[in-house]
């Protein structure tokens, strides 16, 4: 199969948005932002063995790879709309790349975006997923926002994705939701969406909460405090003591949003959390000063593992 019957074969599909003039099949793609909006774009690659297991299935690969790089757009607030995909491939295995492609078509689909390109390369699996999206103009969350005197919210449950991890890379029995948490992780686009006009600084946390934590309080050039006993863990994980579970929910790739909103949006972000059935936990405060302080029921905490970091 040639590179030319492969993409064709993979990864060209209809065209539905009327925002994508010209799609796959060009040198390039032309995309129309609306008017009054302004375009959000996000790139991130993941390595087979680094990002993902190696031997990964396809399926679950196409989950994770959305699910990863769309949490970036969801952080700001953005409508996903389009993604263009750079796939390196050792061989063309048809059996996989057929699993794979439809199961980002049907990813694309569910998160209403449409893959408008692309590169196909030999080489060690590798992807890398480049996303956009729109948000009204001057409208999108930033991390550079957080106000002093703000509160701190988490979205979900934490902990899940690095236990499942842990699994799978020890051969050990997961629960299924557990374990799709790291391998289909649900990027939060509509709680960002309605996070727009009441959050003023907002970030995902891929890399770990307290990581992340240091980098919204140093690009706002604020202080974080975090109680730690108010982190929404993971309920399955109950029966592993609590230090454990406490580091599990710092150790990155859960996907979910870590932003500060002022006390008047308090009971907004109640009804939000009903409406979306997805927790929203109050988990610190912005404070004067600078860096990360943890406490747990009010005593000093320190972790020792500060989160995922490819250079240290
Ligand atoms: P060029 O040599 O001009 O860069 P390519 O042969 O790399 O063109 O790609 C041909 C067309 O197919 C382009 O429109 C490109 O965006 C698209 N394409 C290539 N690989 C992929 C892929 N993995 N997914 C989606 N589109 C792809
Ligand atoms: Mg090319």
């Amino acid at each position: 199969m040639t590179e030319d019957e492969l993409i064709q074969t993979f990864f060209t599909s209809d065209v539905t948005d009327p925002y994508v003039i010209l799609g796959v099949g060009d040198d390039a793609a032309i995309l129309q932002v609306p008017d009054a909006h302004q375009l959000i774009t996000s790139v991130d690659t993941l390595l087979e063995g680094v990002h993902f297991p190696s031997n990964f299935d396809p399926e679950l690969l196409a989950s994770r790879c959305l699910g990863v790089t769309l949490s970036d757009l969801a952080a700001m607030g953005a409508t996903p709309k389009w993604i263009t995909l750079s796939l390196s491939l050792p061989e063309v295995d048809t059996a996989w790349l057929q699993i794979f492609s439809r199961a980002l078509k049907r990813e694309c689909q569910a998160y209403a975006v449409q893959l408008v390109g692309g590169d196909t390369v030999k080489g060690p699996l590798a992807l890398s997923l480049t996303v956009m999206g729109i948000v009204a103009s001057g409208q999108a969350l930033r991390r550079d926002q957080a106000n002093v005197g703000d509160q701190l919210y988490v979205s979900g449950c934490l902990g899940g994705a690095m236990f499942a991890l842990e699994c799978l890379q020890n051969n050990l029995d997961c629960n299924q939701e557990l374990l799709q948490h790291y391998t289909a992780p649900q990027a939060r686009v509509l709680l960002g969406q309605k996070l727009l006009g009441h959050a003023n600084s907002c970030m995902d946390i891929s890399d770990g909460l307290l990581l992340d934590a240091s980098r919204l309080a140093r690009t706002s050039k604020v202080g974080i405090q975090i109680a730690m006993e108010k982190l929404p863990l993971h309920p399955a994980l109950a029966a592993l003591d609590l230090d454990k579970r406490l580091k599990l929910a710092c150790a990155g790739d859960d996907y979910e949003l870590l932003f500060s909103a002022p006390d008047t949006e308090a009971e907004f972000l109640k009804g939000l959390s009903q409406r979306l059935g997805l927790p929203i936990s109050c988990i610190g405060e912005i404070t004067a000063g600078e860096g990360v302080t943890t406490t747990l029921y009010d005593q000093p905490y320190q972790q020792s593992d500060t989160g995922y970091q490819h250079f240290r």
